[in-house]
């Protein structure tokens, strides 16, 4: 007998999940706010659960994938003034929505308190890869949970793994890898612009870029071994002092071409204020250190921050 689990939120990542759960042969029970986004599924078996609650009653293990943690709290409201009750069905929710680090402990600390073991999942690949080889997971929260709950969370495909018992932890990654791309695809679409001024097609473009973005995934272990080992010298690298000249002509070039450069502009910002700061020789390791420091005060006083008065590009 395969296990018996739901889904519930059918937004693409809701839907792809679920899709994946019924393709693996377990039978699935689904439920989202607007009924409609789950005609497919049931015409592929799945069971409509006709509510929150209906449906954290049906499985072993019920997914959640919806925008944000207050949709979470709405959904559990629901359960909760439907059961007329202050605890809810003692099964697994494994939330797989994206959120912040402490809202989602604050989440993982109700819904266990109503009495549901709570695993936290990022989904680090788009909703078309689930099922598929290519997708990869983050979890976190009980070991135990994940070990009793990871064969059917296989069903999802690709990668799975357990980052430890804090709830927040898978999140804590999830929000730093996410900075990391939509940095990434920002800054691509800002070299796409600014190379489209000067008449050169994106796939002009396009194998170039590639290389730098390669080269990028190359440099990324050394730095972090530095980072972590707190070796930030910039002799026989790129010195600080030199980036931030390599900055200033990049944000002139978007400035001549008028291609907002308001990202770039930032960048520069945090480079200038290390440099001012002292660090003008160290290598682009000690921007992570730097811009790591605790500045709760400073940050009143400075979007970017620390050392405070590094020069502004104007
Ligand atoms: P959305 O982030 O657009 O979320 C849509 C879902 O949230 C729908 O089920 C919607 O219900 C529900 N919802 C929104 N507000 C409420 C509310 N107040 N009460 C109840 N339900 C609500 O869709 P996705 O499926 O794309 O993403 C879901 C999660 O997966 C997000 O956290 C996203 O970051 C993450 N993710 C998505 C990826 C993707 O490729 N799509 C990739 C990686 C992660 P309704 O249909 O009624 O509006």
């Amino acid at each position: 007998m395969m296990e018996q689990v739901s889904v519930i939120g059918l937004g693409p990542m809701g839907r792809a999940i679920a899709m994946a759960f019924l393709a693996a042969g377990h039978p699935t029970t689904v439920w989202n706010r607007t009924a409609d986004k789950a005609d497919e599924l049931l015409k592929r078996g799945a069971t409509w659960a006709g509510s929150p609650l209906a449906a954290l009653d049906a499985g072993t293990l019920t997914a959640v994938c919806v925008i944000d943690a207050d949709a979470i709290d709405a959904i559990l409201d629901q359960a909760i003034s439907e059961s007329g009750q202050h605890t809810l069905p003692a099964r697994t929710l494994v939330n797989l929505t994206s959120e912040g680090p402490a809202r989602t402990r604050e989440l993982a600390a109700r819904v266990e308190k109503l009495g549901l073991p709570y695993l936290d999942g990022s989904i680090m690949t788009p909703a078309a890869a689930i099922g598929t080889d290519a997708t990869r997971v983050l979890y976190s929260g009980p070991a135990d949970l994940f070990d009793r709950h990871r064969q059917v969370l296989g069903a999802l495909g690709g990668v799975a793994v357990h980052l430890g018992a804090d709830p927040g932890r898978a999140a804590s990654f999830d929000v730093a890898l996410l900075n990391l791309f939509w940095s990434s695809i920002t800054g691509l679409m800002h070299s796409f612009a600014l190379a489209a001024r000067h008449q050169v097609p994106a796939t002009a473009l396009a194998p170039h870029a590639r290389q730098m973005a390669q080269l990028v995934a190359d440099l990324l272990p050394g730095l972090a071994a530095n980072i972590d080992n707190g070796s930030f010298s910039g002799a026989g690298s790129s010195s600080l002092t030199s980036i931030a000249a390599s900055l200033e002509h990049i944000v002139h070039a978007l400035d001549e071409a008028r291609v907002p450069a308001t990202v770039m502009r930032s960048a520069k910002d945090v480079v200038d204020s290390a440099v001012a700061a002292g660090h003008g020789g160290d290598s682009p390791a000690r921007l992570a250190e730097f811009l790591g420091r605790d500045r709760s005060e400073e940050h009143l006083r400075s979007p970017v921050a620390g050392s405070g008065s590094g020069p502004r590009a104007s």
